[in-house]
């Protein structure tokens, strides 16, 4: 087969790409592929969003990355993850999606529309953006529900609730608001998540304490419908007009993705995949798991950060394996 190579990556993001710059240092014979464009998550965040990150805490093989402001923007970190993939000239397959992937005892066969690869290593490395984690209520289906936000103008004069508290759900409120829509938000715990960025958490905080933006503490969404929502408050159930439900719920890895690869999951509902904190290799070997699709349902683990370091460890593994092979 013309499309042999030692690893197949799954997924082009941050940390695909950084598995692929480390392959390519060893000399080993890879390749990305991506169902999107390039660091596709990325291209999908929120038009104006920053990162909670500096700069440099996102750089990957070695190639420095420069902003304007310490903390990067989503524009700039596409322009550097595109040079970064030049600079590299990485072997990265776009628009390409991973439909299966057989285990044989010739290694692994992956197939996309495309194309079929065989590879003795497999790298998943598919992030968690692609499954939002969803309400479970009345009305949920209906086109206003949306768990994806790109731009504030839209919602201009807009009837807005905002679900969650935590810092997606705290830019859209303040973005949306401050295009002129008309925010509520509906937090299930008593205040303001924790995690939010420490510099827009006043912001937010004020907005509320002044009336701007109406929150609903200690609720949740009841029900959804054209024109209005029901939402559960403590002091019983409200009622308000309403034209778009913004529910920043978070989101979640391809569990079904991973079990079809034969990845063991835990059973304590956090579904954490077993592998080895070593080498990222999983309980099926010569499979390797890197980026936040590592957390199980604890997203919040994983982020680019203190995710970029899988990549050395799991070519660091594939190669000692292979020297141990040939000794
Ligand atoms: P991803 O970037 O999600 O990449 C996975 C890729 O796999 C995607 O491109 C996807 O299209 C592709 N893929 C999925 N399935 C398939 C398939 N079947 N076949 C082929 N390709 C597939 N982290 C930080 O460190 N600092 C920050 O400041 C920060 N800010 C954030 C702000 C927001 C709004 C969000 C949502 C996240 C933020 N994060 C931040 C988290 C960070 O973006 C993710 O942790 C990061 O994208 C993880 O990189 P990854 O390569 O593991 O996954």
């Amino acid at each position: 087969m013309n499309n042999a190579f030692d690893i197949v990556i799954i997924g082009g993001g941050p940390i695909g790409l950084a598995c692929g710059i480390e392959a390519r240092k060893k000399g080993l014979r890879y390749v990305i592929l991506e169902k999107g464009c390039l660091v596709n998550s990325l291209y999908n965040y929120p038009i104006n969003m920053t990162f909670f990150s500096t700069s440099e805490r996102l750089e990957i093989g070695g190639v420095p990355f420069v902003s304007i402001q310490p903390k990067p923007t989503r524009s700039e970190a596409l322009e550097y993850y595109r040079r970064v993939t030049t600079n590299y000239n990485l072997n990265i397959r776009l628009f390409e999606k991973v439909t299966g992937v057989e285990n044989g005892p010739g290694g692994f066969t992956v197939t996309t529309p495309k194309a079929l690869y065989a590879a003795k290593n497999m790298v998943v490395a598919t992030g968690f953006y692609d499954i939002p984690n969803l309400l479970h209520i009345e009305g949920e289906n209906l086109p206003k529900v949306r768990h994806y936000y790109h731009d504030p103008h839209f919602y201009a004069f807009q009837n807005i609730v905002v679900v969650g508290a935590n810092n997606s759900s705290v830019d859209v409120a303040l973005e949306t608001y401050r295009k002129g829509a008309h925010v509520t938000m509906i937090v299930r715990e008593g205040e303001i998540g924790r995690r939010v960025k420490y510099w827009v958490k006043p912001d937010i905080e004020n907005r509320i304490a002044e009336g701007s933006i109406k929150a609903y503490f200690r609720s949740s969404l009841a029900a959804i419908r054209e024109g209005e929502v029901d939402i559960a408050t403590p002091e019983g159930l409200v009622t308000i007009p309403n034209d778009y439900v913004m529910a920043m719920t978070g989101y979640q890895p391809n569990f079904e993705l991973l079990r079809s690869f034969g990845v063991r999951l835990s059973d304590d509902g956090k579904l954490s995949p077993d592998y080895n904190s070593e080498t990222m290799e999983t309980n099926m070997p010569g499979l390797f798991l890197a980026g936040v699709v590592c957390g199980g349902m604890d997203t919040h683990s994983w982020f680019i950060e203190n995710s970029r370091e899988h990549a050395p460890k799991i070519i660091d593994a594939i190669v000692q394996k292979r020297a141990s092979k040939a000794a």
